[in-house]
């Protein structure tokens, strides 16, 4: 990019250009996905995607597939920056194949609470650690051309009324928490956009909040564009913030308007312009505008995205408990194995909602087994159902009644039943959100495919969407019904995982059933929008749970080795709802009790992105969390299993033993607030504080060899604003090369300030050979040591330094002094 000065110049030229109607209507989108092309100044349209883990595209078509990288989760357990750039940079590289410009992405909140319900979304508990990670992928995306979304400003870390509540939160907890990471993506890897939330921060909508201006741009030096989140933007009075770009358009609340109120001098035309600038320097920088050097022309960092979505998986895998080193297994001795649970067939390999990419194919834990161990006989239990409503039919399983090849005929009817539309798709699940076909205008939409099941007996088959439905099998209406929403309409929701109603039939493995849906459109509110979620498929049947459990431990029991895959679903852990508990969905405890009492040799793989409760943990040999793991989930997995990678994560967030330990759990707000009364207090510092052991640690995760943190290097004393430097050594004890994330944190017994217990100040990943020795340098910035009291303050004196491998788990320790 050229100059800095020249470029402004030259833009602000080109401003000068607009009239005021131009002007204006850059500021709102021009449908959902894009904004505004203006020829005139050779500007073209921008296309921004989600994002964060893959980049959908401006379809969300199965025809048009993304990568899907592992959840946030399985990222920050790496503690790797490394990984974080390069994750950034693949979603960059996905970002330019689909023509996409901007990544909506990375979700920086914090994990204030386990109960909320985009965990998964977001990295960490810990502000140091979140903003590591969210610099590493910001520079990742950027450096690129693309342009990175860090969202959601700010203190919307809960879904529960996410439209209207209100977050009451303390300057100090805002400074030292909740902005920390959005301030070093803006101060330090100068991200392009930032993302304004849905909430109120102390009584004030984001969108017309002065946290817009103070500090984003006044202190933090931020120079580019404020997009709201979708419908985030709900007043003119928002235009007089600091807020840019309104999304999704063409319609809102700006517009005519806003020309208006500057026409009638309510809002100074100068407030106009310093928006339109922004979102020009953001064009400039993607090269959407021409005679403008973008910053790359094409990405730089091109790498094997299957690949890497393979690793990543892998070095965000947290093994948390292994009992006389049963993992890695030993591919030798193993001629049976049972692999069991709903989720090691049917895994998530992402969380719900506007995250979700729809991946070219899906590698299951079972797949990901079988295609490591090609001698070995491996069974799949289903054991405990975990699927709540339908899942869509396989598409080996389908054929395309109109062309005869893999798929499903999609067409949309008129009143009288003539075709308007039809498509032929390669999944039963669909959403419609922009795009061609006229969800808005026809009456029946109509999928028909022929499935033929690969197993006998009687299914439940049926549609998930809100609104009415036939079931039509073999030509002939079995069904009809209203799907009703349940719990708090919301938007995401009904997508992504709408209600199903279903209707039981006997099918024979191998012969075709002719399976149709029609849905009348008439029915549904968000159809009449042009937004429609719809899937066809099958119910797993929960009605003898019983007999699956059984059926599950005869197998464990004739194995080498019981691999049970625990899990989440979308009814648990999605956008637009916290929940309600940290259970295991159905009776998947009652699953691993049984089959381990039939099978001591049991390891059990959790498939959920934000932390479950693990009642039997102590009763199994090993316990390794999968995260969502992304499309090469199995493959990940077997990789780890069998020790042909070494579990690579370290638990980002802690991970309690039941839910009343939980120090935070109030994600609900009364009368519209919800107060974040812990302060500076959450997560370890919370657990700490409360003396109150949790199931697992923030910071613990074992490798497949053994350590010794050796020594520790610290200087006795640090000037005030200076980085403190620390020297720790470690020992590979063991006979494997393996990974270490050394931990360094701080306390202050004798503050005059009220402190965390204990605070991370700085991590660095090492990997060191067997029976070999390394030092990691570990930088202390200045900023670690300080508070916030009306500004940034740092208290002269001692300080504790504590090193290790956990929050709990440190060995070595020194006394540093900042000097005043
Ligand atoms: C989400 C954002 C997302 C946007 C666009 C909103 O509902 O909160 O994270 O980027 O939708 O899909």
């Amino acid at each position: 990019m050229d100059d800095d000065v020249t470029v402004t110049a030259r833009l602000e030229e080109l401003l000068a250009r607009l009239t005021l109607e131009e002007k204006v209507l850059l500021l709102t989108g021009r449908d959902f996905w894009t904004t505004w092309p203006l020829e005139s100044i050779g500007l073209r349209r921008m296309l921004v995607s989600d994002g964060p883990s893959g980049v959908r595209g401006e379809v969300w078509d199965e025809r048009s597939p993304s990568l899907n990288l592992p959840s946030a989760t399985a990222l920050s357990s790496s503690w790797d920056l490394g990984v974080a750039r390069r994750y950034g940079a693949a979603s960059a590289v996905e970002a330019r194949r689909k023509g996409v410009d901007v990544v909506l992405g990375p979700t920086i909140n914090l994990h204030r609470s386990p109960l909320g319900g985009r965990h998964f979304e977001a990295f960490s508990e810990d502000p140091l650690l979140t903003a590591e990670l969210a610099a590493a992928y910001v520079d990742g995306v950027q450096e690129n051309g693309v342009g990175a979304t860090p969202k959601h400003y700010i203190a919307n870390d809960y879904e529960t009324e996410r439209f209207t509540a209100s977050t009451e939160v303390s300057e100090r907890a805002l400074r030292e928490l909740y902005l920390a990471a959005f301030e070093k993506a803006v101060v330090e890897s100068r991200a392009w956009l930032v993302m304004s939330s849905y909430n109120r921060i102390n009584g004030v909508t984001a969108t017309e909040n002065d946290l817009l201006e103070t500090p984003l741009n006044d202190e933090w030096g931020f120079d580019g564009v404020v997009v709201s989140d979708w419908t985030a933007v709900r007043s003119l009075e928002s235009a007089k913030a600091s807020q840019d770009l309104v999304m999704p358009g063409p319609d809102g609340s700006w517009g005519d308007a806003l020309v208006t109120a500057v026409r009638e001098g309510d809002v100074p035309e100068e407030a106009v312009d310093r928006k339109v600038l922004r979102l020009l320097r953001l064009a400039a920088r993607v090269g959407a505008l021409d005679g403008f050097a973008p910053v790359a022309s094409e990405p730089l960092d091109v790498e094997d995205g299957v690949a890497f979505a393979r690793e990543a998986a892998a070095a965000g895998s947290v093994l948390l408990t292994n009992v006389d080193g049963t993992l890695p297994l030993a591919k030798e001795n193993l001629h049976r194995v049972a692999v069991i649970g709903h989720n090691a067939r049917n895994a998530r390999t992402q969380g719900g909602g506007s995250a979700t990419v729809l991946p070219e194919r899906v590698v299951s834990p079972l797949d990901g087994i079988r295609a490591a161990l090609p001698g070995a006989e491996v069974t799949w239990s289903l054991g405990a159902v975990v699927q709540e409503g339908i899942a869509e039919l396989p598409l080996a399983e389908t054929l395309n009644p109109a062309t005869g090849e893999p798929g499903t005929l999609v067409r949309f009817l008129d009143e009288a039943g003539e075709e308007l539309f039809r498509e032929d798709r390669l999944s039963t699940q669909l959403v419609y959100f922009g795009g061609e076909a006229p969800v808005a205008s026809a009456r029946t939409l109509e999928l028909s495919t022929r499935w033929t099941p690969t197993a006998s007996g009687e299914v439940l088959v049926g549609f998930a969407a809100i609104g009415v439905g036939q079931i039509v099998v073999d030509g002939r209406v079995e069904h009809e019904e209203e799907a009703k929403p349940t719990g708090v309409p919301d938007l995401g929701a009904a997508l992504l995982s709408p209600p199903s109603v279903v209707t039981p039939i006997d099918v024979e493995a191998g012969r075709a059933v002719d399976l149709a849906v029609r849905f009348d459109l008439s029915t549904s509110d968000s159809a009449k929008a042009g937004i429609l979620g719809i899937s066809m498929g099958v119910e797993a049947d929960a009605s003898n749970p019983d007999a699956l459990i059984e059926e599950a431990v005869a197998a464990a029991a004739a194995a080498d080795v019981a691999v049970v895959v625990v899990g989440t679903n979308s009814r648990v852990e999605s956008e637009g709802f916290d929940r309600a508990d940290l259970d295991l969905p159905g009776r998947q405890d009652d699953l691993v009790r049984a089959v381990v009492r039939a099978n001591p040799n049991t390891v059990v793989v959790v498939n959920a992105g934000s932390p479950v409760l693990l009642p039997w943990r102590d009763d199994v040999r090993a316990v390794l969390v999968g995260y969502f793991g992304g499309q090469e989930f199995g493959s990940a997995l077997a990789d780890v299993l069998l020790g042909d990678v070494e579990p690579g994560g370290r638990l980002p967030t802690t991970w309690p033993a039941t839910l009343a330990d939980v120090p935070v759990l109030d994600v609900t707000p009364i009368d519209g607030v919800l107060r974040y009364d812990e302060g500076i207090h959450i997560g370890y510092r919370a657990w700490l504080r409360s003396g109150t052991r949790p199931a697992f640690e923030f910071g613990h995760g074992l490798g497949y060899t053994t350590w010794l943190v050796d020594s520790l290097e610290a200087p006795g004393s640090v000037a005030a604003g200076s980085d403190l430097l620390l020297r720790v050594s470690v020992t590979n004890t063991g006979e494997r090369k393996g990974k270490q994330v050394v931990q360094a944190y701080l306390s202050r017994p004798d503050s005059v300030v009220d402190r965390p217990v204990r605070w991370l100040a700085a991590f660095g990943v090492v990997t060191v050979g067997a029976g070999a020795t390394e030092t990691v340098t570990l930088r202390i910035a200045p900023r670690a040591f300080a508070h916030w009291a009306d500004g940034w303050q740092t208290e002269p004196g001692a300080y504790e330094v504590h090193v290790g491998t956990s929050v709990t788990s440190t060995p070595l320790g020194a006394t540093v002094t900042v000097e005043g």
